[in-house]
């Protein structure tokens, strides 16, 4: 790349162009998960999809790999190509909501925040994830789960038009009836097919107001607390996510200083709607067995979507492991109890803290077939998740998270492709499963058949579609 055709790029874009010594250049290839060090060539900031056309073939032409980002969320650092070009899309970032319509167009920048705090004000909102600077991009793109999920699909399902620069620069409309491949595609199969320059969302009534109740138990008791839990998932109201949590306490005001620093469990769920409806579902949590403390607030929705920003913020060493479960019988909850810590383990302050949260509900409502995500009949996802500042503890947080991930295992019947970290092609089979795979390959090879956008979960491109 002479500096002749970065002046050129940067007259033909009509947007920033970024070089290594240029001042904002390390602000932008820092992403969520301080492991990812990487330094692209060349950072291109995207304000228009002509834009993002010219970069492509602006990349292509100069053989440097794509990395595209929007949030930056992937915990892989997928967005950011190592001596490559960075197609940054955070210019893009704008959200524009019609009430009378329920639609909510999101350019391929923005992030879940903005689209919350533009649909809100009219008691209205899709599905987003549960953190509010995760990019719309890639959390829809591979499926999109979040707390309205259960009532109103998953993110994906919820979009009615894409609209797609492709490998070779053209734009492209995606629906349920233009480009119906690539609609189901893009609707699961991740940034593969070209990337998305809008999407449109329906968007449904769900008020202002949410509960999240979260009950303490320590690690004697959290069995017996799991499992009366575990029984009430398939019979939960749509409007409550159940959820669980393994981890090390802080030291917490509202929990007993000496379970402070010792491994505990929570059971609770999150509630969108009226608090005093979601408190009479927490009664039926507390019958199992008396918890050590509870922790119940009632916030407003958009409190609720912004509640573990700081928690789930910018700058720390990040590393997950990730499965879906179809049920969850006695030695899973036993597996999740004791979060893959080697026998004898009295310090748990290095073990992973890990989630579960429930499926079901209009996530199972839609055929398998319909969309490219896969696993609509998972019960619950877990996710373990390692944080830490200090380097030279990699290598044992890394082991940790894998040590958890490997228990959890064999009672596992996939995994969800956003909390893919490094597992390659055999995390993409578990994503997908062989048929959809193959499905995915052929719309691949008919939109992306050289594979320049593999900086991803990469689906492989297959002939003869
Ligand atoms: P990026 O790293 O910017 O992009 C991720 C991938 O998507 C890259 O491969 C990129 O190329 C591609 N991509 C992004 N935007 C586009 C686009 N416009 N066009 C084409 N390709 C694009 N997931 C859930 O389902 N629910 C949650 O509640 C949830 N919470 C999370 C909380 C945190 C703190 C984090 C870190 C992740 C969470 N996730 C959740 C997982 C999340 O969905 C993935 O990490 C997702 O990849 C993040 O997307 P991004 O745009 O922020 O990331």
């Amino acid at each position: 790349m002479k500096s002749a055709d970065v002046t050129a790029l940067r007259r033909d874009l009509a947007g920033q162009v970024l070089l290594p010594d240029d001042a904002g250049y390390d602000g932008l290839r820092t992403v969520w998960n301080a492991m990812v060090d990487r330094r692209p060539a060349v950072i291109v900031r995207c304000a228009s999809a002509s834009a993002v056309a010219t970069a492509i073939r602006f990349a292509r032409a100069h053989g440097l790999e794509i990395g595209v980002r929007c949030g930056g969320h992937s915990v892989a650092g997928m967005s950011v190509p190592d001596g490559g070009l960075m197609l940054d899309l955070t210019p893009m970032a704008a959200v524009r909501v019609d009430p009378e319509r329920r639609r909510a167009w999101a350019q391929g920048g923005a992030l879940l925040g903005a689209v919350d705090r533009a649909t809100q004000p009219f008691g209205l909102a899709t599905t987003a994830g549960n953190v509010s600077h995760t990019g719309v991009g890639g959390l829809t793109l591979g499926g999109g789960m979040g707390w309205l999920a259960r009532r109103h699909g998953l993110t994906c399902d919820n979009v009615v038009s894409f609209e797609l620069v492709t490998a070779d620069g053209e734009r492209v409309r995606a629906t349920d009836s233009d480009n119906s491949d690539l609609f189901w595609g893009l609707r699961g199969g991740g940034g593969n097919f070209g990337v998305v320059t809008d999407f449109e969302f329906r968007l449904h009534h769900v008020g202002t107001a949410a509960l999240v109740a979260d009950l303490y138990y320590p690690a004697q008791d959290a069995a017996t607390a799991m499992r009366a839990w575990r029984d009430l998932i398939p019979y939960a109201p749509r409007r409550a996510t159940l959820t669980a949590w393994a981890g090390t306490a802080g030291p917490w005001p509202f929990l007993p200083s000496e379970l402070h620093h010792r491994s505990v469990v929570s059971v609770g769920l999150v509630w969108v709607g009226d608090p005093d409806e979601g408190r009479e579902q927490v009664t039926a949590l507390r019958a199992a067995t008396p918890a050590a403390a509870e922790w119940i607030r009632e916030l407003s929705y958009l409190e609720l979507q912004t509640m573990d920003d700081d928690r789930e913020g910018h700058h720390q060493r990040r590393y997950w492991k990730g499965h879906y479960l179809r049920a969850l019988d006695d030695a899973a909850i036993d597996a999740f109890v004791a979060r893959g810590a080697p026998a004898g383990t009295d310090e748990p302050a290095l073990l992973p803290a890990a989630s579960l949260q429930a499926y079901g509900g209009a996530i199972a409502d839609v055929a398998d077939d319909d969309t490219a995500f896969a696993h609509r009949g998972a019960l619950v996802e877990f996710v373990a998740s390692a944080a830490w500042t200090d380097p030279a503890e990699d290598e044992i947080r890394m082991a940790n998270a894998r040590s958890f991930g490997a228990a959890i295992e064999p009672f596992a019947s996939g995994a969800y492709v956003n909390a893919l970290a490094d597992e390659g092609e055999q995390g993409v089979r578990r994503a997908y499963g062989a048929a959809k795979l193959a499905r995915l390959g052929v719309i691949k090879h008919r939109y992306d058949p050289n594979n320049v956008f593999h900086l991803n979960h990469n689906i492989p491109p297959i002939t003869g579609g």
